[in-house]
């Protein structure tokens, strides 16, 4: 067996027995997830991607979209114009608080809902349905190849989604978000549940990794500094109220989401993914967080690491 291969299927058995956390319950199609489903993936820089564990599962890609859709409207729009919409400080608070600056009633960051909110608001046009598709087409092009959406998990995120949609309208009412505010709520619910594996999850932090390149169709997906730019906000935001830890542990930009899913970026050498749907109290993959951190140490993959 290769040498990576055989490496990642060690770190798999390794944290396979620990059943902490619990999954998500706010919908009942994340609430039926099968908690020991387990998988994890890197891609390196000239595409290569292996997998291990359950790497063809299907889940929705929820929080991790966030990142991508920030890359979206920085390539749109430019750096300027996001950050007069959404900040890019940590909030240290949970991901659907209602952190939004004083005055400007700005979200803390890109990461949290509102915020989240707010750059959805920026990359597509028309209806709900429109937007969808737009935002669709992009996290197909990061991730190399179709996707499409979990109708099941997104009826369930709108059934639900009384506090996001409390968020959106204290947007509109700072004017931090125009239009109609239901056809923006539902494009995001949308952008949540689009259905993804950990091989299509580490294609899309390899994009990022490798400078907004897909490397493994080779094509440009955003601009150099906006990889950049992205990849900064996960460092200080991405792990919830958990991102201070995580940067002195594991070191890596990440991201991570309530399906149970986690994107890593270590710049330049591999995007990395993994899947497993038991979640801490801040909302982070219990086994995904170990998984993340084993594979730091034995690479010597923290950013801040003299090399
Ligand atoms: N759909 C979820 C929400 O907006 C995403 C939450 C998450 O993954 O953190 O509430």
């Amino acid at each position: 067996m290769d040498p990576i291969r055989s490496m990642l299927e060690s770190v798999l058995a390794e944290v396979r027995p620990d059943d902490d956390g619990a999954v998500a319950d706010y919908i009942p199609a994340l609430a039926a997830a099968e908690p020991d489903r387990l998988a994890f993936a890197v891609v390196g820089p000239r595409g290569r991607v292996t997998a291990v564990g359950d790497s063809e599962h299907l889940f929705t890609i929820q929080s991790v979209s966030k990142p991508f859709v920030l890359a979206v409207a920085l390539e749109r729009l430019g750096r300027d114009e996001v950050l007069r919409h959404v900040g890019v400080e940590p909030s240290g608070e949970p991901f659907n608080a209602i952190s939004l600056e004083r005055g400007t009633g700005r979200p803390a960051n890109p990461m949290v809902n509102a915020g989240a909110i707010a750059t959805s608001s920026l990359v597509a046009e028309g209806d709900a349905a429109a937007r969808s598709a737009q935002v669709l087409e992009v996290l197909s092009r990061f991730a190399g190849r179709p996707l499409d959406i979990d109708e099941e998990v997104y009826r369930g995120e709108s059934n639900t989604g009384h506090r996001n949609r409390a968020l959106a309208h204290l947007l509109r009412s700072h004017n931090v978000i125009d239009g109609d505010v239901d056809t923006v709520v539902e494009a995001y619910f949308r952008q949540c549940s689009v259905r993804v594996t950990v091989h299509d999850l580490a294609v899309m932090a390899g994009t990022l990794a490798f400078g907004g390149v897909n490397p493994v169709t080779g094509e440009r997906v955003v601009r150099e500094a906006v990889a950049r730019d992205v990849v900064s906000v996960m460092a200080s935001c991405g792990m919830y109220d958990f991102s201070g830890e995580w940067l002195l542990r594991v070191g890596m930009p990440a991201k991570s989401g309530v399906s149970g899913d986690l994107l890593a970026v270590a710049p330049s050498q591999f995007g990395v993914a993994s899947f497993s749907p038991r979640l801490d109290p801040h909302g982070n993959s219990v086994r995904g967080i170990r998984i993340l951190e084993r594979l730091s140490h034995e690479f010597g993959m923290h950013v801040f690491e003299p090399h």
